[in-house]
């Protein structure tokens, strides 16, 4: 593991679905293709941030995740045309198109609300003091790693 100061870059903060405030908690709890658990943590694990910062927040991931879905349909299309050069057939398309949403449904689920975070709420600033192993305390205290973490309600 990389050094516990270092800044985490903002790609792959996003690229992991981490939270937007301190680069280091999870947004989500289980895996994207897990059955059941794939649902946003209200607290950020790391530094408490709430995830939606007003309720009903996440209904402006909806805009986004039309936005995403609206190019995967291009691509579906492209990729279904590039490959099997089909111009009689409409419904090899359009079961490529809905196998394809379904398939990505939970990958846009996710990064509709990442990119909403990230990139389109203005209230929502990185905390580069948070980006660390330990918040709670000092340098010397980090070097004890986790065994002296503080849950904060
Ligand atoms: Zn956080």
């Amino acid at each position: 593991m990389e050094t516990t100061d270092s800044a985490t870059p903002k790609s792959w903060a996003m690229l992991h679905a981490k939270c937007p405030r301190c680069r280091r908690g999870n947004m989500f709890e289980g895996g994207m293709y897990s059955f059941g658990s794939n649902k946003i943590n209200i607290l950020c694990p790391h530094c408490h941030m709430t995830f939606e910062i007003e309720p009903g927040y996440f209904y402006a991931a909806m805009y986004v995740s039309y936005a995403l879905n609206i190019m995967e349909v291009g691509f579906f299309c492209l990729a279904t045309y590039l490959i099997t050069h089909n111009t009689v057939s409409p419904w090899l398309y359009l079961s490529t198109i809905l196998t394809g949403c379904i398939l990505v449904s939970p990958v846009n689920f996710r990064y509709s609300r990442v990119i909403l975070l990230y990139w389109l709420s203005p209230k929502i600033h990185y905390h580069r003091e948070l980006d660390k192993v330990e918040i709670n305390s000092g340098k010397e205290n980090a070097a004890n790693g986790f065994t002296n973490l503080k849950i904060v309600k």
